[in-house]
């Protein structure tokens, strides 16, 4: 662990001593050079006893002593940093490990939170691995796993980590990736896959689970709806791809192309607060509002201007429902409160983000219905339902 963390501590240090050195012994050099050209007379004294000698060979003794240590601080550093790659790579397949994965994670939520940018989970679990190994044996079924690894590694970007997260389990984070990019990759790894023959005619089977990340995911949160997507992937028969989240319209059976949707408000939805229900109503028109003028190609202004007054019927939702919570003696009603704060920043980080052209109106889309609807309203505000 401790060589995980000494790079962001102890970065570039050799080099920094060296170049110092070099700094000191020049500035040694073009003084004496300098007092050489004013005074030529002083040449003379050069290999005469003086203070100024004796300062100068201190000079050079230390600059040397420096630069010796500056170059094996560097050495230090490199094996350093190439034990802290090993240690960050499985074994077997070559892949990053858990220690990679989590913290390439981190950084990739922190970007979301910032900048906004779609970041996908994959989660992979080869299919009836026991029996593979069972029927074939121990090292085909080690040759199976680097197989994978290898063909899910020849399907990504360089932008994309694939690590091995325990046994015949991997996961895939997709930076800069919606649904749509997300589930690409996924067919074109679960294809590759299938169709590979491995040595004896042995073949393997893979199924995935995809989640997008939400702004108000942590790590845990967003590994277990990539995890519980897996499973149905696995209860519908393996060898497919399932995505998370909830079905919006039993009419559209269309999850991925959100153009074709249009969100019906059910029932089901009602979480038996009048206040509350008819305002997450309201937002679902509102939402379809957004939807609309994706398909009609409504001018960016107006976009912008439907999106500003979908943020602001937000933020008074959220103040009604903060306000019904409290009158209620809901327990979590700062988690929930804080909840409703990173939504109503990230819409306005998104509006910006919008305004200076630097994202699309899809995105403006896909935190409306997926992240603001989807997510907030028909999944998380369920637990309000045992108020009423
Ligand atoms: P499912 O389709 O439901 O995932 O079935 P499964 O048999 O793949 O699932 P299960 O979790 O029961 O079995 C996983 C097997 O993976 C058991 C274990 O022996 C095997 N396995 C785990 N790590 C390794 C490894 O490094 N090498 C080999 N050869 N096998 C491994
Ligand atoms: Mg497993
Ligand atoms: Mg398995």
């Amino acid at each position: 662990m401790y060589v995980l963390k000494y790079k962001a501590q102890h970065e570039m240090n050799g080099r920094n001593l060296i170049l110092f050195s070099l700094f000191i012994v020049s500035i040694s050099t073009v003084s004496r050079t300098i007092v050489a050209l004013l005074r030529p007379e002083d040449i003379s004294r050069i290999f005469q006893n003086s203070s100024v000698q004796a300062a100068t060979y201190v000079t050079a003794l230390a600059t040397i002593i420096l630069i010796s240590n500056g170059f094996i601080m560097m050495a230090k550093e490199r094996s350093d940093e190439q034990f802290r790659t090993v240690a960050m790579k499985d074994k077997l397949t070559g892949c990053w490990n858990r220690i990679k994965i989590e913290e390439t994670s981190a950084q990739e939520i922190e970007r979301l939170r910032r900048y906004g940018n779609q970041v996908s989970l994959i989660m992979i679990d080869l299919d009836h691995f026991k029996s593979i190994n069972d029927r074939h044996g121990h090292a085909m079924g080690d040759l199976i796993l680097k197989g994978f690894a290898d063909i899910a590694g020849s399907c990504i970007r360089s932008t994309d980590t694939l690590g091995r997260w325990g046994g015949e389990e991997f996961v895939l984070l997709l930076s800069s990736s919606g649904f749509p990019e997300a589930i690409a990759i996924a067919e074109r790894i679960r294809t590759t896959f299938a169709n590979h023959e491995f040595p004896g005619g042995c073949r393997a089977t893979a199924s995935f689970g995809v989640a997008l990340c939400l702004s108000t995911d942590s790590w845990e949160d967003w590994l277990a709806r990539a995890d519980s997507a897996l499973y149905r992937a696995k209860e519908h028969g393996r060898n497919r791809i399932e995505v998370e989240g909830v079905e919006l319209s039993e009419a559209s059976s269309d999850r991925v192309s959100l153009q074709v949707l249009q969100l019906i408000w059910r029932k089901k939805f009602e979480i038996g607060n009048p206040v509350i229900d008819e305002q997450h109503k309201a937002i679902f028109e509102h939402a379809n509002r957004i939807i609309n003028a994706l398909s009609d190609e409504t001018s960016p202004i107006n976009i912008e201007e439907i999106f500003i007054d979908f943020i602001r019927q937000m933020e008074s939702h959220f103040s009604d429902e903060e306000e019904i919570m409290k009158n209620r003696g809901y327990h979590y009603v700062d988690k929930h409160a804080e909840i409703h704060r990173t939504l109503i920043n990230r819409s306005y980080n998104i509006l910006n983000l919008f305004k200076d052209k630097k994202i699309g109106v899809t995105d403006i889309l896909h935190f409306a219905v997926y992240e603001f609807v989807s997510q907030h309203i028909i999944t998380y505000d369920r637990d309000l339902a045992g108020l009423f």
